[in-house]
Parts: structure tokens; C-alpha cells; sequence
């Protein structure tokens, strides 16, 4: 594998008939969860990526896995746990800035991982390890996984690259802020967004946070800023690297997620740190083209044809 992530995926219901949870009587399901996002961004820009997590003994669960399997995303180290159920959450979008979610996904099947589902080999021969602050937040076993996995990708000099992707619906802020600062204080690469920073730090200034976080221990940072694109950070040099317009956010949902992969495939494919966030600005712009997590996700031949268009004022 180029890439190991372990996180939760879930059956997602989307209103039908208005986009209303409240006053809709259908509902479309589809799949999504940050880490397998990432894992099928990374997959169709060409990365061979495995996929960490558990589904329930249920026919969602079955339909989650054979679903990421058939994107090609390696789901060799994905457990079947009949003790519990497969996470469901609800996605409201009325507007590109206000999307509600509803989770039903406490006790669910991958909140049940636990450090003894984790092969110690499988991560050992990626080149990187992708994790997100959702894991950590979904039960005290899966902090202790995710902090397993950590020791064991730095054992084997696997860089650890971490989305905060703060979800203070799960966890308290203070633990929040306590367990995101511990392991970005273990990571390589930090893509946190201005207000996950803030969050974390107390500080709104991109290039502060960028300070804040290096001498937290990464060597690469990436800021965030949505449509501005992104400001990347290491002790040599830092710059922002502007975001590509779009005519309209269709569904910000995922942006973050592609704009993950985006980096990581940037990185495997050894790109200049300018050319990484690029490339992430790049995916992160076409993921908000189209309504789903993951579906406006580019193939390699999308995201080169992208650039270069651009690259000639021709999009
Ligand atoms: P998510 O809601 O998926 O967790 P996030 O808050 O982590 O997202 P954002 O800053 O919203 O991340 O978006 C990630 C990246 O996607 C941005 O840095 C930018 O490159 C791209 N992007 C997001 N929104 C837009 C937009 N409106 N126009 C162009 N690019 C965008």
C-alpha cells in the first residue's frame, strides 16, 4: 500500500423531495466517512490505499464494504463485528454554508476498534498513514487505536499525516482540544482549516498557526482557508498557494477530504511543496462541484486536465 487510513464509514441519508430532514418522507442513501474519502480520492488518482474500520453484521454494513471494495480501495483489514450495528448519519445541505448532520452512530460497529485490530505489517508497509480527529472522538478504544497506530507507523518510519476535521458533536471540547493537540504533536503533516486552528491554539492568524504547529512538532503544515486555497508551512519557507474559483459550491462537503488526498498524492508523487497544494486546492475545488461526499472526487486524468486547462486560462 501507498496509504493506510483507519475511520469510520456510514449509510448517509439525504432528504429527497426538500431538502428539509425535518419534512422529508424519502430519503436517497448513499456512503461516506472522512478517512474512506480520502482512501477513494487517493485511489482514483492512481495510489493503491487500505482501508482500516468495521461495518456491522447488517446489510448496510455489507453494502459500505463492497461498495469501497468496488472503488478499489484494499479492505483486506475491515472487520465484520456482529455485536454491533453499522453507523447511519442524516445530511442536510440548505445552502452551500449550512449543512446539518445527524449521527446514529454511538455504539456503532467501528466504534468497537480496539489496538488489537491492527495489523502491525499492513500499516508498516505504507509510505504513509492517514488519520482524522474523528476517529479518536468515537469511543476511548478507538483513541487508543488510533494512538497504536501512530507508534507503530513511527516505529517503521511511515509518515503520519493528520486532518484535524473537528466534530464537536462527539466529544467534549476540552478532550477534543486535548487529544487533537496530542497527536498533532506526533504528526509529519497537519492539515488543519483557520478555525480547527483556532480551535486548537487560540489563534486565527494563518501564518501564526503555521508557527504554532511546526514548533509543535510537524515538519509539513497546510492551512486551509476554502476558497483562497491554502498556505503550507515548514521551517525553510511558507506561502499561500491560491484556491481555484468556482462559479458555485454545489456541496462543500469533502472538499477538506479531497484536498487530503490531494496533498498525499502530491507528496507520493514527490511534487514541490507549491505543486502539492496545487494539486489539493485543485481537488478540494472540483469535489465542491458536485452534491455527495465523495462522487465530485477527480480520476488523475480529471485533475491533469484541470490544471492544464488552467494553467491557460481555459476552464
Ligand atoms: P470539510 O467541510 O470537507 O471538512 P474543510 O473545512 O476541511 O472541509 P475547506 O477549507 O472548506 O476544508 O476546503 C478545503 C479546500 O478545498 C480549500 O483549501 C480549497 O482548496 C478547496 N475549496 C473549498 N471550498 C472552495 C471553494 N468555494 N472554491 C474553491 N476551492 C474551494
Amino acid at each position: 500500500m501507498d496509504v493506510v487510513t483507519i475511520g469510520e464509514s456510514m449509510a448517509v441519508f439525504s432528504p429527497e423531495s426538500t431538502p428539509l430532514m425535518r419534512y422529508a418522507a424519502t430519503y436517497s442513501r448513499k456512503f461516506g466517512g472522512a478517512e474512506s474519502n480520502v482512501a477513494i480520492g487517493l485511489t482514483r488518482l492512481g495510489h493503491q490505499v487500505g482501508w482500516i474500520s468495521k461495518v456491522g453484521n447488517d446489510e448496510l454494513g455489507k453494502g459500505l464494504l463492497s461498495f469501497i471494495r468496488g472503488e478499489g480501495v484494499n479492505v483486506d483489514q475491515v472487520k465484520v463485528d456482529a455485536s454491533a450495528p453499522t453507523g447511519l448519519y442524516f445530511k442536510e445541505v440548505r445552502s452551500a454554508s449550512n449543512v446539518r448532520v445527524e449521527y446514529y452512530r454511538k455504539g456503532s460497529a467501528a466504534s468497537q476498534l480496539t489496538p488489537n485490530d491492527l495489523n502491525e505489517d499492513y500499516i508498516a508497509g505504507a509510505q504513509f498513514l492517514h488519520i482524522t480527529g474523528i476517529t479518536p472522538a468515537l469511543s476511548e478504544s478507538c483513541y487508543e487505536t488510533i494512538m497504536h497506530s501512530i507508534s507503530i507507523a513511527k516505529e517503521n518510519g511511515v509518515k503520519v499525516v493528520f486532518d484535524p476535521n473537528l466534530r464537536k458533536k462527539l466529544w467534549s471540547e476540552e478532550r477534543a482540544r486535548q487529544v487533537l493537540l496530542e497527536i498533532a504533536a506526533k504528526s509529519d503533516v497537519v492539515l488543519p482549516g483557520v478555525a480547527e486552528g483556532e480551535f486548537m491554539f487560540g489563534e486565527q492568524d494563518p501564518e501564526k498557526l503555521g508557527e504554532l504547529f511546526l514548533n509543535y512538532g510537524a515538519s509539513l503544515v497546510i492551512i486551509k482557508v476554502g476558497a483562497k486555497g491554502a498556505y503550507y508551512f515548514t521551517k525553510e519557507e511558507q506561502q499561500l498557494v491560491p484556491g481555484f474559483p468556482v462559479d458555485q459550491v454545489i456541496d462543500p462537503v469533502g472538499a477538506g477530504d479531497g484536498f487530503a488526498a490531494g496533498v498525499i498524492s502530491g507528496l507520493l508523487d514527490q511534487l514541490s511543496l507549491y505543486e502539492v497544494v496545487e494539486r489539493a486546492n485543485a481537488v478540494g475545488a472540483l469535489a465542491t462541484q458536485i452534491p455527495g461526499d465523495f462522487e465530485g472526487l477527480p480520476t488523475r486524468e480529471e485533475i491533469d486536465q484541470f490544471l492544464n486547462a488552467t494553467d491557460v486560462e481555459d476552464i
